[in-house]
């Protein structure tokens, strides 16, 4: 395949070049968290090394050249998303915290009972719990726009579901547990339509795609830096200069202050108005080195060469008669979610596990999704830039393994 050259990429992830169980790691649980390339393993002990310190607060040397690495970061960030301004790239914990960030500055203040928030039937619980916490304390309600059993968005619902009662739709730009690609431009240009501004939760889609926060005139989106191929405990929320503006900040402490006496304080501009604390310096930093990382391979090239991946891991996975795959919509991220008949997908797991090769057995954290298709669980192989055609048949002969062991 043309464009990614993986025996090369491959070389750059230590941690690919190991054994489990005597057998060569295939890591194919990309969607709960990707392996870090050398790049970023490096950023982080150099600027530990040479360049750590606090940031924003020293004159001090150090201090500014770690601010300077951090806000480097920031618009690295910026441009991978084609923000209009780095004060609208707000550093968070992950998507999660993204997430509830929105909920509680946005959604808190504004919203009243009757209020509804529209989300979609595949999301992560991470875009559910917090709207329902936010209902809880608001008095809104939850309306869910449901989905097929293929796992598309059913769009004439979505459409029936926006009233003048919907004040804000929260949706997965990509199922973690399905991996449908959702049309978020055309739910957005409706939403608009209806005066509603709309999160995406990019936290699988961003590994896979280009994201154009202006083409698609999302209101906010959030991803994760781990499923990036950057560190953990680093994320982002985008936000729309105009509605950050609007939002009080999340969390008081320093940094998101301009003057504190005991009377009153004043905050301070974007994007510090929503960093309270000492952030994530060296992981923020090093997400810009898995941005340069992913940038240099090209997104269009991942995106492309994973399509491939899927393409062949799905042809060769419907050969398997016992097997179903859960989540068949036409656009589709590099996810294989499955079950196989009469066996349990824990069982699943742990079997493929002591070939080497491992996936995701679980709900996912996304229950309803589940429920909706009646298993208490699935096996996910989910794909990276470094998976490779011998890797996915291995998985399929790895399939063929557990249903002789339980067969
Ligand atoms: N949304 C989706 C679609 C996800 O896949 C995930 C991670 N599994 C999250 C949100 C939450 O991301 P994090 O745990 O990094 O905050």
């Amino acid at each position: 395949v043309m464009g990614v050259d993986t025996a090369r990429i491959r070389q750059d992830f230590p941690i690919l070049r190991q054994q489990v169980h005597g057998q060569p790691l295939v890591y194919l649980d990309n969607a709960a968290t990707a392996q870090k390339p050398r790049a970023v393993l490096d950023c982080i002990t150099r600027v530990y090394a040479e360049d750590y310190a606090n940031v924003h607060r020293g004159v001090h040397t150090l201090s500014q050249r770690a601010t300077e690495l951090f806000e480097g970061a920031r618009e690295k960030v910026r441009r991978h998303l084609n923000a209009r301004h780095s004060h609208e790239i707000i550093f968070t914990r992950g998507t999660t915290e993204a997430i509830n960030l929105v909920a509680q500055s946005y959604g808190r203040p504004r919203f009243k009972a009757g209020d509804e928030i529209l989300i979609t039937a595949m999301e992560h619980h991470s875009n559910i719990v917090p709207w329902q916490m936010l209902c809880e304390q608001t008095g809104a309600v939850l309306k869910v726009v449901p989905i097929d059993r293929t796992g598309t968005l059913l769009l004439d619902q979505f459409e029936a579901l926006l009233s003048n009662r919907t004040r804000l739709l929260a949706v997965a730009h990509m199922s973690n547990a399905l991996g449908t690609i959702n049309p978020v431009e055309k739910l957005i240009e409706q939403a608009h339509r209806h005066g509603v501004p709309v999160l995406v939760d990019g936290a699988q889609a961003i590994p896979h795609m280009a994201v154009d926060v202006q083409a698609l005139d999302c209101d906010f989106y959030a991803f994760s830096g781990h499923k990036l191929y950057g560190p953990a405990g680093i994320g982002v929320l985008y936000g729309k200069e105009e509605l950050l503006n609007k939002m009080p900040p999340y969390q008081g402490g320093g940094d998101m202050i301009r003057r504190v006496t005991f009377e009153k304080t004043e905050y301070n501009t974007l994007p510090y108005k929503f960093e309270a604390g000492t952030p994530s310096i060296v992981d923020a930093i090093a997400l810009g080195a898995a941005i340069d990382y992913v940038n240099g391979i090209g997104i269009e090239a991942i995106a492309e060469y994973e399509r491939q991946l899927l393409a062949y891991a799905t042809e060769q996975a419907l050969r398997i008669p016992d097997l179903t795959i859960i989540g068949q919509a036409a656009d589709k991220g590099a996810i294989l979610s499955f079950t196989l008949h009469r066996i349990h997908p824990h069982d699943i797991g742990t079997i493929l596990d002591h070939l080497g090769i491992a996936v995701r057995a679980g709900h996912h954290c996304a229950m309803p999704v589940m429920d909706f298709f009646g298993v208490p669980a699935t096996a996910r192989a989910s794909f990276g830039l470094y998976n490779t055609f011998e890797e996915v048949d291995a998985l399929i002969a790895g399939i063929h393994k557990v249903i002789e062991v339980f067969g």
